[in-house]
């Protein structure tokens, strides 16, 4: 590529990401997005609940989507990982894993993040495709049918109270000793929901559809789904730059996504847990048109 030097670029190129390309495209900005391509759902077999897409592959949602920005021809592509961003004099830089450096004046992060998958053997295959991380995204596909949740704590009981109004054969499995209150526990028990702390040691499954849970005192419990919450870490590394995180490891932003760096805008999943693509979306397009708006302030 010989132009090395953008107004802005957009580090990630999925939901997020094209979405605040667009906005900036329209606007007739220097754009160039910068896509190591591995977005989160890409085990998903389908994406539900974005508006007009509902049930399509993710991958086909995300080829639309590019083929939508494609169009604005002030917007460039790099598929590769950005390895590292700086502030320079100016603005920013952005070096790419074969070493190639990109300049702009600001910088998008919309590079999502990593979910970190527990140390249980058949887990990382059924994600995405039987062992669920949200009710809104794939609750309705399994409503009605026999179902855990592997969480614990306070989560636990705030998650079992979402999916309890999705099927009402549900147990919660906390893989260790409960640490709910008596309070919460009762609760469940009230609802009918069972709490097992027996200690989880695989999943059996096919292709990613979970058979049953297989327990470390050899005792099995089948079922047709799980729920989990695991924990997560930012794909990206963003102390170069400078930018906070919140106590729960979400890149810190303001309202109009601005991160704490001036210059720095993020959007998608690493600002928030209110995972889903209409989300990833709406945040893009917000940070695009305020990145804008920066622009036409500074140059007016
Ligand atoms: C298993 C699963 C199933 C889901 N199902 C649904 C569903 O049915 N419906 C729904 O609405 N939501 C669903 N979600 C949530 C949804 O997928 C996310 O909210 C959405 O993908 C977030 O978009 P994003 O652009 O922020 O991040 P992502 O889609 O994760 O994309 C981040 C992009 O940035 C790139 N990137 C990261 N770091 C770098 C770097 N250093 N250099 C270059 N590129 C980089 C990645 O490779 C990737 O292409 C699901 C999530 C998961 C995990």
């Amino acid at each position: 590529m010989h132009n090395k030097n953008f107004d802005v670029i957009i580090i990630g190129g999925s939901y997020a990401g094209l979405s605040a390309g667009m906005s900036l495209g329209r606007s007739l900005r220097n754009v160039l997005i910068i896509n190591e391509g591995k977005p989160c759902n890409r085990q998903t077999p389908h994406s539900y609940n974005f508006i007009t897409h509902d049930g399509k592959t993710p991958r086909k949602i995300a080829e639309l989507a590019k083929a939508d920005v494609e169009q604005y021809k002030t917007v460039y592509f790099f598929d590769e990982r950005a390895v590292k961003l700086m502030k320079n004099v100016d603005g920013f830089k952005a070096e790419v894993s074969s070493g190639e450096r990109f300049y702009a004046k600001k910088i998008i992060l919309a590079s999502g993040i990593k979910d970190i998958m527990p140390d249980i053997p058949g887990f990382a295959e059924c994600w995405g495709i039987s062992v669920l991380h949200c009710p809104y995204c794939h609750g309705y596909e399994v409503k009605n049918e026999v179902t855990g949740i592997l969480a614990n704590g306070d989560m636990a009981f705030e998650f079992s109270k979402l999916i309890f109004n999705m099927t009402k054969k549900l147990t919660l499995f906390t893989n260790g000793k409960s640490s709910l209150t008596q309070e919460k526990t009762k609760k469940l028990k009230d609802h009918e929901i069972g709490v097992n702390e027996d200690e989880i040691e695989s999943i059996e499954h096919e292709n990613g559809q979970i058979q049953k849970v297989v327990f470390k005192n050899g005792k099995t419990i089948v079922l047709k789904a799980l729920y989990a919450k695991i924990p997560f870490e930012q794909n990206l590394d963003v102390s170069d730059l400078g930018c906070e995180l919140t106590d729960q490891g979400f890149i810190k932003v303001d309202f109009m996504q601005k991160t704490s760096v001036p210059g720095v805008f993020a959007c998608g999943d690493n600002v928030t847990m209110m995972r889903s693509v209409a989300s990833a979306v709406a945040q893009g397009n917000l940070a695009g048109a305020m990145v804008n708006k920066e622009f036409s302030e500074e140059k007016f």
